[in-house]
């Protein structure tokens, strides 16, 4: 059983004018694609052709690099299509809310730390939140890398994440991150992040 690119809940130009149609459209075709071909590749007639993303990222240490790129592109790619969508942003509520106040203060106080692990990301990577134990954890990883992998430097369940590669913001906002990390407030899915805390 090979992976597959998964379709989106949503059309390309859904989350405009956040996120452009176009970056939407290379960044699942061919972005995320690629990811999905190059894992099924360097799977192919081994052992661990077989085993779930999730058991192959609990052990990527011992799988050649090409897992750990394309194995952790696949999972990343096709949680960040589902935290982010169309009629979204605002603010969390409930469970999800009383613990980002408790862990870090206030829900502005999260997003200013979600959004400086985002900016001081040298090069490409993901910005992560996180459940680690009982506590939600903001911190971010290099490449393709998540919480999920057994050498993450933070192991945990990821409940949020916003890709930082120049590919997920480029053609809309050229070098400026931080603008593209503003409006990526009005695309989060709370209830989809929500969903992942139980
Ligand atoms: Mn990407």
């Amino acid at each position: 059983m090979a992976f597959e690119l998964p379709k989106l809940g949503y059309d390309y130009a859904a989350l405009e004018p956040h996120i452009d149609a176009r970056t939407m459209e290379i960044h699942h075709t061919k972005h995320h694609q690629a990811y999905v071909t190059n894992l099924n590749n360097a799977l192919a007639g081994g052992v661990w052709e077989n085993k779930s993303l999730e058991e192959i990222l609990a052990n990527v240490s011992k799988l050649p690099v090409a897992v750990r790129n394309n194995g952790g592109g696949h999972f990343n790619h096709s949680f960040f299509w589902q935290v982010i969508g169309p009629k979204a942003g605002g603010s969390p509520s409930g469970n999800l809310l009383d613990a980002l106040n408790r862990s870090f203060g206030s829900f502005d106080k999260f997003k200013e730390l979600f959004t400086n692990a985002a900016m001081t990301r040298f090069g490409s990577g993901w910005a992560w939140l996180i459940k680690s134990g009982s506590e939600l954890k903001i911190f971010s990883t290099p490449n393709q890398d998540n919480s999920l992998m057994d050498l993450a430097e933070l192991k945990g369940i990821p409940l949020l994440g916003v890709d930082v590669w120049e590919h997920a913001y480029y053609l809309k906002y050229q070098n400026r991150r931080n603008e593209y990390l503003a409006a990526f407030w009005n695309v989060v899915n709370w209830n989809e992040v929500a969903k992942r805390l139980v």
